[in-house]
């Protein structure tokens, strides 16, 4: 089959398109998934440059995210049939243990990542449990293969991180930074569907313009304006209910000089660095929780792809490359222009 593969690590140069061994033929429990579209995440380019405990084995597929055609099912499975569109968890655990037994899916002790632990969504198969994919809805206009693609990862992180871990309330305020990014932008619109006011930021003020489009508030440029001082004028002093962060290292002293006392802060991510320091004597004093969050359990998968029948959170797709062009939409990431998704079309 094709797929587009790593051949090293130390970055995305070295992503190649080439012929590999189709995906295995699905086991009791699993399916095989004839991909159609493939989103990039953050984590993708990381994975590039080389993860530490991501696969170590090349050529290596890429792709966290992806959408497809149900090929073949294996003994046992009766959720999904070939023909089915579906769309893809990438979050894949081993539905035994502890953590799995009590619903608790992402925190799995055997967790793994799509694209980063295991073969990819970039190629035209893949195999994964029947858990892992739900039968897309039927929209008006029909979700495209490239919106499809786009949903899982991200709505599914940012709907934890706001709904499960932060639990923002209508009427708070959330301060969400870099709102190019997937997870950000997707956690505006969760932000916006429970009835907080949302402060946003970028370095880009066409994306912080398209922003207001979709529903941002107060929009603040992280490059010419200083967003804590802003953030505590616009509060009052009083500072916000909820950071979501997922830079790190670039933003974190903000983000706590932003946070209310008993505020949340709810993390994803460090893009610009994981090391931070923190004043313990703030954080007692303030009663400040901060969150850690990666990806969702079953039922948070279920209760987004739900939201996505009603037509709320459909993604926001930035562009799709085809897939001899993967390096560019890599590239695309890489540099922050996207606003949105980045999508690559594996097959059509
Ligand atoms: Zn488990």
């Amino acid at each position: 089959m094709r797929a587009a593969v790593l051949t090293g690590s130390g970055g995305f140069e070295n992503i190649q398109i080439s012929d590999v061994p189709d995906a295995p033929a699905p086991r009791a429990g699993e399916v095989r998934v004839a991909i159609r579209a493939a989103a990039l995440n953050h984590l993708d380019l990381f994975v590039a440059e080389g993860l530490p405990g991501a696969g170590r084995e090349f050529p290596h597929i890429v792709g966290a995210d992806g959408a497809g055609v149900v090929e073949t099912v294996g003994p046992g499975v009766t959720s999904v049939q070939p023909g089915d569109r579906v769309l893809i968890n990438p979050g894949i655990s081993d539905y035994s243990c502890e953590f799995c037994r009590a619903g608790e899916h992402s925190l799995c002790i055997n967790y793994r990542l799509l694209g980063e632990h295991l073969p990819g969504t970039m190629a035209e198969l893949v195999t994964v449990p029947a858990q892992n994919v739900v039968r897309g809805p039927n929209l008006s206009p029909a979700l495209t293969w490239a919106e499809a693609a786009a949903f899982s990862l991200v709505t599914l992180t940012a709907w934890r991180m706001l709904v499960t871990r932060a639990q923002l309330k209508p009427g708070e305020t959330a301060l969400i930074w870099g709102i190019g990014g997937g997870v950000s932008l997707t956690a505006m619109r969760i932000a916006k569907l429970v009835g907080a006011h949302v402060i946003v930021t970028s370095s880009d003020d066409a994306k912080l313009a398209a922003a207001k489009q979709l529903g941002a508030d107060v929009t603040l440029n992280h490059r010419t304006q200083k967003v804590a001082t802003e953030v505590r004028a616009l509060t009052n002093k009083r500072g916000v209910d909820v950071v979501v962060e997922n830079v790190g290292a670039a933003t974190w002293d903000d983000s706590l000089r932003c946070l209310r006392r008993g505020g949340r802060l709810v993390t994803c991510g460090a893009t610009s660095g994981p090391q931070v320091s923190l004043d313990l004597r703030r954080l007692f004093w303030h009663h400040w929780s901060l969150l850690g969050s990666t990806m969702g359990n079953a039922a948070e998968y279920a209760e987004v792809v739900r939201r996505l029948g009603q037509g709320e959170l459909r993604p926001v797709v930035d562009h799709v490359f085809p897939m001899d062009r993967v390096r560019e939409a890599y590239e695309r990431l890489a540099k922050g222009q996207q606003l949105g998704k980045v999508v690559v079309e594996v097959s059509s």
